[in-house]
């Protein structure tokens, strides 16, 4: 029995049917016994106009959201593409992510009930498909109408969805009843499971409705592909139609690339000379008509026959080559929206994260270009898409895109340089290139797989890349690694967080509510826990009769665990006292990270973003998410703007908000420090700064923090700048440090702190020619002592060698004079031990060398012509000579 038996279908004279081909259950009207998707059925709509008129992006999206803002919907604004708001995935895939987990688990009110949107998505496993099938994108809008229902509140479920569709299809867009089918197929993920139809539009599914009501459960009593499922208190209409396909339809263009930025494709024709006319037309419709059936495999010969039937006669390869330049065009326009709309979204590109994916679209697109053999700059190509963009866009972020797409495109071009070396190399060693290595190359080195292939088939070695590389190097990468919180269960009530209600409080009453070896819970406690960043307080707890000093604090769940150095039994009441001084640093410098961050992002961009924190007593960090090192000018301009931020003292203010309204008035910008739990959120306002959700204890104002001076900056990893500081008495104590540092060396170099430069100037100076003047000095020493060794025929060849009292530098200067001539073996050795011998004669001085090292227990060798040695005994330096010399005589005498 169907779940679908809808009073709807009936009243239009749906039937339900199984198709002949798939075997999947579908409803349709009319004689049709096939579901009406490809590859069961053809793209009949690429054939005649089954919407009344034609539309682009803009207006398709507004005729969408309208319709369902007249049927009572809330029009929703699009949530960024990177998911901000989630730990657990990085980039939004579809319009329900935007309401996941919360939302969709009955934790928290959606922003409106029902409501429609179109929700920009980034999907990269058909990362590889792009251009190849002329359907698969990598970027999509996915328009949606979502309704959230409650036991106590239902809005709308199967009934209600389907007529919106059918609606929307028929009466908005004028498409006629017998090219629509809805087919049915439950759907399934990330723990939640519902029934499901997918829209079928003359053979292009359009939309799918789905219904999700399940959630994983072991003991559940409905069982979907295997798992089992119960029902959820919140059961989500959960659809997504997608808005290219919509374009596509109404346009009929050979490939969906076509109908949806025509004036983007014509800007690349122009900018790279690629033709374009009505036989590249047939072709490409036909790359669309058949790839849902055709391998890629045998795709052009396919096309190769099917226009042979029309009457042109080309070969595979002709279609190839017809084919292969306008693919590439549509690769690179492909990646350059996805690439806009997640760089204008904040993304860094990085090695890590969401960063990663933006990286690995930037070098695809950037290696198709090369591909081309053309001058195409990656940025023109986003600026394009900008500009009809620009309504669902940070447009202020385009300076800081190009930025950041010149120096990835630097960062590529290095790599490539590196690279051709690397490939060599792996395949020398191991004589072939498999999937093991193409994943290693790219991971490890950034290597693009196309490129290995390239400079391995230059060497005669074959690599093959399989069609789904990206895809499979994305779904490693789109999952984030949800860190498991340590968990330990406290039976116990939750302690009273007076360090919340009172952040200045130093002293108070509590009673020990829990005791075990040398932990304590207490009723109440102003010892802040160690988390977010902050470390735990330090202080004592004394009672009547004995005083307790507590060396760390956790909180695990509700309970604040104190460790103490003596066990203080329950029942006991105490007063805590925090180690005030060093909390009240902590707190300067916690809130100073607040400002700092905001300082960055002034400076920097507005893709600056909290990567990590970790507060001390005498420094501080925080590390942002930026794309190049801070240069000198960064630094400066960031301490004058946190100057700007501390002296302006800004009051900090403390709320309790829910999550939906905190989101709905500040933004996921709230979520730097991470995503917290719980459906209340503390968010920490810095007036006209800063707002964040966070846990820790701050100053009142600004003003409190009094300096802020940034230690130094590391790019700790790609992507990643570390900004090293201190804050309040500790940023003092730094200037002092660095005062004396530079008094210090003032005073060696016997001048003034401000003439410090000039001196170290003129010392380098003299320096200099200092060294030039040994240099000159050793030269005429080597001369000298060059024409007191001793020389002895043996035959053609001279033989020169002497004992020396001199350094290696010296030696070395020596050994070139004397080995200057054609037909001599010189061999020096020195009171040190050291052996260097230089032959310009038959005799290999590696081995001479080696006599002599040895003769003095230690080893020497090199190459035919110079060789080196060391003894272990220099006592014995003159009688390595001389036996280094007979060797020789030997040698030439044989
Ligand atoms: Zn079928
Ligand atoms: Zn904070």
């Amino acid at each position: 029995m169907s779940s679908f038996n809808l009073e709807f279908f009936r009243r239009r004279g749906y039937t339900r049917r199984v198709c002949r081909k798939c075997g999947t259950p579908f409803w349709a009207v009319g004689e049709r016994d096939t579901c009406g998707e490809a590859p069961c059925d053809p793209y009949t709509f690429l054939d005649r106009p089954l919407v009344k008129r034609e539309y682009d992006l803009d207006s398709m999206r507004e005729e969408f959201l309208s319709f369902f803002e007249r049927r009572g919907h809330t029009r929703i604004r699009r949530y960024p593409v990177v998911a901000r708001w989630r730990n657990d995935v990085f980039l939004v895939n579809a319009s329900i992510y935007d309401f996941q987990p919360h939302v969709t688990s009955g934790k928290v009110p959606p922003p409106a009930n029902p409501l429609t949107i179109s929700q920009p998505c980034i999907r990269l496993v058909d990362t590889d498909k792009v251009g190849r099938t002329g359907r698969h994108l990598t970027s999509f809008e996915m328009m949606a109408h979502h309704a959230f229902n409650y036991p106590d509140h239902h809005v709308y479920w199967m009934e209600e969805t389907v007529a919106y569709a059918h609606e929307f299809l028929t009466e908005t867009l004028g498409v006629p009843e017998e090219y629509i089918t809805y087919k049915e197929n439950p759907w399934v993920g990330g723990g939640n499971a519902g029934s499901a139809l997918e829209v079928i539009v003359g053979g292009l599914e359009v939309a799918t409705l789905v219904f999700m009501d399940l959630v994983e459960d072991e003991s559940g009593d409905v069982e979907i592909k295997g798992v089992r499922y119960r029902k959820m208190d919140v059961s989500v209409v959960d659809t997504g139609y997608g808005l290219e396909r919509f374009v596509w339809l109404s346009r009929r263009t050979p490939t969906i690339y076509e109908a949806i930025y025509p004036e983007v494709l014509n800007a690349l024709y122009d900018m790279t000379g690629v033709e374009r006319d009505d036989l590249h037309a047939k072709v490409l419709s036909l790359v669309s008509r058949l790839s849902p059936f055709v391998p890629q495999a045998h795709l052009m010969e396919r096309i190769a026959e099917e226009m042979g039937k029309e009457g042109h006669e080309v070969t595979p390869e002709e279609v190839r080559r017809i084919v292969e330049p306008i693919q590439r065009i549509y690769i690179i326009a492909d990646h350059a929206r996805s690439i806009l709309l997640m760089l204008t979204d904040g993304v860094v590109p990085s090695n890590v994260k969401e960063g990663y994916l933006a990286r690995m679209l930037i070098r695809r697109a950037l290696r198709t270009i090369d591909e081309m053999g053309c001058k195409l700059d990656l940025y023109d190509v986003v600026k394009l898409h900008a500009e009809r963009l620009s309504g669902l866009l940070n447009m202020d972020m385009m300076p800081v895109v190009e930025d950041m797409l010149r120096v990835e495109e630097e960062r590529y071009r290095e790599t490539m340089k590196r690279g051709e070396e690397i490939v060599r190399r792996t395949v020398r060693k191991k004589g072939r290139i498999d999937l093991e290595d193409l994943i290693l190359l790219y991971e490890s080195h950034g290597l693009p797989p196309e490129f290995v292939k390239s400079v391995a088939a230059g060497m005669g070695v074959e690599v093959e890349i399989p069609e789904n590389f990206h895809a499979l190097i994305s779904r490693k990468h789109e999952r984030a690694e949800v860190e498991r919180k340590k968990e330990r269960k406290m039976d116990l009530p939750p302690t009273r967080l007076l360090y919340y209600e009172d952040a200045y409080m130093r002293e108070f009453d509590a009673k020990v509510i829990w005791s075990e070896g040398n932990e304590v819970a207490l009723d109440a406690t102003a010892f802040y826990p160690e988390g977010g960043g902050q470390p735990c307080d330090l202080g004592e707890l004394r009672w009547d009769g004995g005083i307790a000093r507590v060396t760390d604090v956790q909180k695990y769940g509700d309970v604040v665990v104190h460790t103490v150095d003596q066990p203080i039994p329950v029942g006991v009441e105490i007063r805590g006292r925090i180690d005030w001084e060093r909390r009240y640093r902590h707190m300067r410098m916690h809130t100073a990270t607040h400002v700092l961050l905001s300082a960055a992002r002034d400076v920097l961009g507005r893709h600056v973003w909290q990567a990590g924190a970790q507060k001390g007593a005498t420094e501080s960090r925080l590390d942002i998410a930026h794309y190049r090192p801070l240069s000198r000018d960064d630094v400066v301009a960031i301490e004058r703007a946190a100057f700007e931020k501390i002296t302006s003292c800004l009051p900090v203010s403390i709320e309790y908000l829910p999550r939906e309204e905190a989101e709905r008035r500040y933004g996921f910008v709230l979520y730097q420090g991470g995503v917290p739990e719980g459906r209340i959120i503390r968010v920490v306002k810095v007036e006209n700064a800063d707002v964040e959700g966070c846990g820790g204890t701050h100053v009142r104002n600004t003003g409190e923090i009094g300096f802020l001076k940034i230690i130094r900056t590391e790019r700790i990893q790609d992507g990643v700048v570390r900004i090293i500081f201190a804050a309040g008495p500790a940023a003092l104590e730094e200037v002092q440090r660095r005062d004396d540092l530079l008094l210090t060396a003032a005073k060696k170099l016997g001048t003034e702190m401000s003439d410090v430069p000039t001196a170290v100037e003129r010392l380098q100076a003299a320096w200099k020619e200092v060294r030039k003047e040994v240099e000159r000095l050793r030269r005429r020493e080597a001369e000298v002592i060059g024409r007191t060794v001793t020389r002895e025929r043996v035959g053609d060849v001279e033989i020169r060698y002497a004992l020396l009292d001199v350094d290696l530098k010296t030696m070395r200067e020596v050994s070139l004079k004397l080995s200057g001539d054609e037909n001599v073996l010189s061999i020096l050795v020195n009171t040190g031990g050291h052996v260097m011998v230089g032959s310009t004669c038959r005799v290999s001085a590696a081995e001479v060398a080696k006599v002599a090292a040895e003769a003095m227990g230690g080893r020497g060798g090199g190459r035919e012509d110079f060789a080196q040695g060391k003894g272990a005994d220099p006592s014995r330096a003159e009688e390595a000579l001389k036996l280094a010399v007979e060797r020789a005589r030997e040698m030439l005498n044989v």
